[in-house]
């Protein structure tokens, strides 16, 4: 799937947990990070004819540990134990661009370096993938508008309490 699609995703469920999570600038940047990660892999492969590529040449061609939720949870665990504040938003970020891959004809191998491969009937840049990419930007449009109005309330709200108060 295209980047701009996994971030319309992410954006999505960024804007859905925004509220819960403590430190809401690193939960942000975190998730987005998250979501670039997975395809470090596609984009060496414009790299590949340089034999210093040539060892991360086997992990593009097989869409393999970075597409796999082996990896995910591995590193989403390291996180957990060690850097704690990070690894929720590193995992929904990831493991939302794992499952939206999955359902591309492409697919993914979810429990890397296990062989099977999960994949459905999504073409990348297809008909499908625009509409899932629209759907996910209306709705973050969308959802945006309600924070700000939301916001602009709070502050009418404030703005009450200060007069009253006068
Ligand atoms: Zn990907």
């Amino acid at each position: 799937m295209f980047i701009k699609t996994h971030l319309a995703i992410t954006v999505f469920a960024i804007l859905l947990f925004v509220n819960h999570v403590s430190s809401k600038l690193l939960f942000i940047i975190v998730a987005l990070a998250a979501t670039f990660l997975p395809d470090i892999d596609t984009a060496f492969s414009t790299l590949g004819k340089f034999k210093g590529f040539r060892f991360l040449q086997f992990f593009i061609r097989h869409r393999g540990l970075f597409h796999s939720f082996s990896f995910c949870i591995f590193v989403s665990i390291l996180f957990a134990m060690f850097v704690p504040s990070i690894a929720f938003a590193f995992f929904l970020a990831y493991s939302l661009h794992l499952v939206a891959d999955s359902f591309t004809i492409e697919g993914i191998k979810p429990f890397w370096p296990y062989n099977k491969t999960s994949s459905g009937k999504i073409r990348t840049g297809g008909k499908i993938e625009t509409g899932i990419f629209v759907f996910f930007l209306l709705f973050d449009i969308f959802m945006i508008i309600f924070y700000i109005v939301l916001l602009l309330f709070d502050n009418l709200y404030l703005i009450n309490i200060f007069f009253s108060c006068v």
